[in-house]
């Protein structure tokens, strides 16, 4: 881990007016969340494809069923994961102002568990389930409690509940695509963390924030030029963005990076 970037890092977020981040699956291997894509990981052992929406419509019943298996034999702890120490350096950046947004793309609920308020989700949230039906939404608690029993999930209404997070073959929440580029446009500041940003629309946002793309801004099709921005990644490795988008790489583990910084601007905030 280089130190001077940790420094100079901490001078951009000291100097920004709106700094914002990105996330993925990176800054959550420390809290035990497996990266779907990283080889050994769950998927060898378990099928992926009762994540894609269609099989979830066909058979639900069988898909929880398969949800709640991984949970009890302690592979999958998504409901039990607990926030690390990058989550809770970010949520402590935004609780003193210094950072505005966080766009994830994870679906663990670790940063609004680490206290993190601003949180736009771009996968939805594995925590809750919704009801197909009437659009009840419910936390994990309650589908457990059911799936205990044997049941499937269902709501008062009768109607069966889904896991609340973006299947494979759903569309993103276009809520969370509006919020996130409007992030993307507005920011002069942009982390990347934990993320290669390959996959849509994550890979739109730096490129947004840097003003190599503008999607939303712009008079009859002419883009607004965008005032100068800076991205930093934080990764464990080298990525796409590496050199032609980010300014620089912090390469180390999220979480250490993120407490060395949260250390410097608490230094800072004595001061
Ligand atoms: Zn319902």
């Amino acid at each position: 881990m280089d130190l001077r970037l940790i420094d100079k890092t901490v001078e951009l977020l000291l100097e920004a007016t709106h700094a914002v981040v990105l996330t993925g699956a990176g800054i959550s291997t420390e809290s035990g969340v497996p990266d779907f894509r990283s080889p050994g990981g769950i998927w060898e052992r378990y099928d992926p494809t009762i994540f894609f929406i269609d099989r979830f419509m066909a058979d639900p019943e069988n898909v929880w069923r398969c949800m709640f298996d991984m949970h009890k034999s302690n592979e999958f702890t998504l409901w039990d994961a607990l926030p690390n120490t990058g989550h809770r350096a970010l949520a402590y950046l935004e609780k003193i102002g210094v950072l505005k947004a966080v766009i994830t793309q994870n679906v663990d609920n670790l940063h609004q568990k680490a206290g993190s308020r601003n949180v736009i989700e771009f996968h939805g949230n594995m925590l809750f389930a919704r009801c197909l039906k009437c659009g009840k939404k419910e936390g994990y608690e309650h589908v457990l409690e059911e799936l205990e029993k044997g049941r499937t999930p269902r709501c008062t209404c009768s109607g069966i509940m889904k896991p609340d997070a973006v299947f494979f073959g759903e569309a993103i929440p276009q809520e969370a695509l509006r919020q996130s580029f409007n992030e993307a446009e507005d920011c002069d500041l942009m982390l990347v963390i934990g993320t290669s940003a390959q996959v849509e629309p994550a890979a739109s946002l730096p490129l947004i924030a840097k003003g190599m793309s503008t999607l939303l801004r712009g008079i009859g099709g002419i883009a607004l030029p965008k005032s100068n921005c800076h991205v930093v990644e934080i990764n464990w490795e080298p990525t796409p963005l590496t050199n032609d988008v980010s300014d620089f790489l912090i390469q180390g583990r999220a979480g250490e990076v993120l407490f060395h910084i949260e250390q410097k601007i608490r230094e800072n905030q004595k001061r």
